[in-house]
């Protein structure tokens, strides 16, 4: 079934033990992250079992783009919504009458409006819940017509369920399991490593002209730019055309119809970059997205990972690129404080944004930061983040810690670290004279370093939990645990650091991973004239039927195409992502590309 209808050789992590236990009857709960493949878990049981699957799934737009995938690989498959002209419906339900489909994609309202249900009944063999959080209130994305399908457990006790979804939250995953009374049926928890994704973090120094060199190595690719606020979307938007790149900016400023545009343009091309606040989210599902980039910091590290988890959705190497500085913390301090929620929820936002600082500053592998937050055990650096390619020179800063942490305690433990910066440099403000510190025994003892490196210092000192910085101190530094400070005041122990260089010297991002060999496999260079004839020819075959070009094969079917040139049908039919439907559709043309082109 895999290999003949999708064109598979073998299920992913725990695919196969998900589609068992679902053919024989099993409920569950499947967690696993963006692009790991949930689709197949019910996909595969719906052309197993012998009546309907339906899928619930909140988004018209990926309901479309999941049906003209199934539909290209030869399956019955509709979807039925709001936005369906009544002839449409129509035809869909005649499908539905006949009992000739095998899944049907519905919205949570349509599947509990009217007497679907009941029409449907016993047809159905499969419950598929897509987006399970959204039951959720606990859930990043709540929705309160999600909450009405606990009624599903009840009315068909007997049918399966199967609740699908990317956030591993736990409480977000026992409210799931509540509601849908998934409470005897199995979770399945895929690993949340993205192997695929290549993490780079620069430190923010000329934000514009470091993204630009980094976009100059994506340049031909698909891929997203997060900035923080509207204006600078529109700013650095105007900056990538000027400088020819495929450009295009999104938020929730723009009248809906440019959105709906900015989208289309987005899902439909491979090279566009969209320029986006964090309103271009939920939806996209673009399997090709080469690179994630963040011009400012996301406010935590569960939203930089929903984010950077965009990027290789198809399992080819993408690029996850982040700028961050401490002058991008206060202002997120301050957007916290000010927002409307109460004080508990902003101490829960204040500690989610230690979280990612502390990854920021990390040393070492990422990876192993970013998955320990989420629960996870790398045992080994990943060799695929800046911390394990570019490993930092570090030495030993046991003299100015000491200095750092004196003036931290000389002031009183109780101010940020611009200020306390500007006690060991000996700055001339007014400020300090008024407090009284420019009399203070350590008053521009620090004029070794420069204003940069102290700040890189002090926040390094905080990812180790040597300063604190809690909730309710806005920002103010005090010490961490005593046996943590106390060998590093007295100089007893030697402190490994790594600090920017002193002068503020253009650095120039390294070369990224697109084009190194990743999870993929085929060894095929982005420029390849063969690989270039292939996706011309396939962006023609999707103009013509009006879908993304993904839905008619995946970039990672090209480049398999594209390293091993098959010569005849049989070889065709080897390559991943090559079904039966695809083949008898495709295969002539794809054995013509081929030997045109070769050699
Ligand atoms: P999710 O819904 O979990 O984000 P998808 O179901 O869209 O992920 O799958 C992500 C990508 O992985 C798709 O391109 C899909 O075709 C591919 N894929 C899924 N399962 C397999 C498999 N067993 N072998 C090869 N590719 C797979
Ligand atoms: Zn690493």
């Amino acid at each position: 079934m895999l290999q003949q209808v999708f064109g598979y050789r073998a299920f992913r992590g725990p695919q196969g033990a998900i589609v068992r236990h679902v053919l024989e009857g099993g409920s569950g709960l499947v967690l696993m992250p963006t692009g790991g493949g949930k689709s197949l878990c019910y996909q595969v049981p719906a052309l197993c079992l012998p009546g309907l699957t339906l899928v619930i799934s909140p988004l018209i737009a990926l309901m479309q783009d999941q049906v003209a995938a199934l539909q290209q690989a030869g399956v019955a498959a509709a979807a039925l919504h709001s936005a369906l002209e009544p002839a449409e419906a129509n035809a869909v339900w005649e499908q539905l009458q006949q009992r000739s489909l095998k899944l049907l994609y519905v919205s949570p309202e349509r599947l509990l409006a009217g007497d679907l249900l009941e029409r449907l009944g016993p047809g159905i063999s499969l419950f598929a819940i897509d987006e399970a959080h959204c039951v959720s209130q606990w859930g990043h994305d709540f929705r309160p017509e999600y909450r009405q399908l606990d009624q599903l457990a009840r009315r068909y006790p007997a049918v399966p369920r199967l609740a699908l979804t990317a956030t591993a939250d736990p409480r977000t995953r026992d409210d799931i399991i509540e509601r849908l009374g998934l409470a005897q049926g199995q979770v399945f928890l895929a690993s949340f490593d993205r192997p695929n994704i290549r993490y780079l973090l620069r430190s923010k120094d000329q934000p514009k002209d470091q993204l630009l060199s980094f976009l100059a190595e994506q340049r031909g690719q698909a891929g997203i730019v997060y900035a923080r606020s509207r204006s600078r979307v529109d700013q650095l938007t105007g900056v990538l055309q000027a400088a020819g790149f495929n450009a295009v900016g999104y938020h929730a400023g723009l009248e809906p119809e440019q959105r709906r545009q900015a989208l289309e343009r987005f899902r439909l091309g491979s090279d566009v970059v969209v320029v986006a606040t964090i309103a271009f989210g939920m939806g996209i599902d673009k399997p090709d997205v080469r690179f994630v980039a963040h011009v400012d910091l996301p406010k935590s590290l569960e939203a930089y990972y929903q984010e950077t988890g965009r990027a290789g959705r198809d399992g080819l190497p993408a690029v996850a690129w982040m700028l961050h500085g401490p002058g991008d913390i206060p202002q997120l301090r301050r957007f916290i404080d000010d927002s409307a929620a109460p004080p508990e929820q902003q101490r829960i936002e204040h500690g989610k944004l230690d979280a990612l600082i502390a990854y920021s500053e990390a040393q070492g592998c990422r990876r192993q930061v970013l998955l320990r937050h989420f629960g996870e055990t790398l045992a080994e650096p990943c060799g695929n983040c800046d911390g394990c390619l570019e490993p930092r020179q570090r030495s030993d800063c046991r003299v100015a810690v000491q200095k750092a942490l004196s003036a931290v305690y000389r002031t009183g433990q109780r101010f940020g670290a611009a200020h306390v910066v500007d006690v060991l440099l000996g700055a001339n403000s007014e400020r300090l004279r008024s407090l009284g510190h420019h009399e203070l025994s350590v008053f521009g003892i620090g004029t070794e370093l420069d204003r940069n490196q102290w700040r890189a210092l002090l926040r390094q000192l905080q990812s180790l939990e040597v300063l604190v910085s809690p909730p309710e101190a806005r920002g103010g530094l005090s010490f961490g645990e005593e046996a943590r400070v106390k060998p590093l005041l007295r100089g007893e122990q030697p402190v490994e650091l790594s600090l920017p260089e002193p002068t503020p010297a253009a650095r120039r991002s390294r070369r990224s991973a697109s084009g190194a060999a990743g999870a993929a496999g085929a060894a095929v260079d982005p420029g390849d004239p063969m690989l270039a004839a292939l996706k011309a020819w396939r962006l023609v075959q999707a103009r013509d039927q009006g879908v993304p070009p993904y839905v008619v094969f995946h970039d990672r079917t090209l480049l398999e195409l594209a390293a091993q040139r098959p010569t005849t049908r049989a070889q065709l039919a080897q390559v991943a992502g090559i079904g039966a439907a695809k083949l008898e559709r495709y295969g002539d043309a794809l054995l013509a590309v081929l030997e045109t082109n070769g050699p």
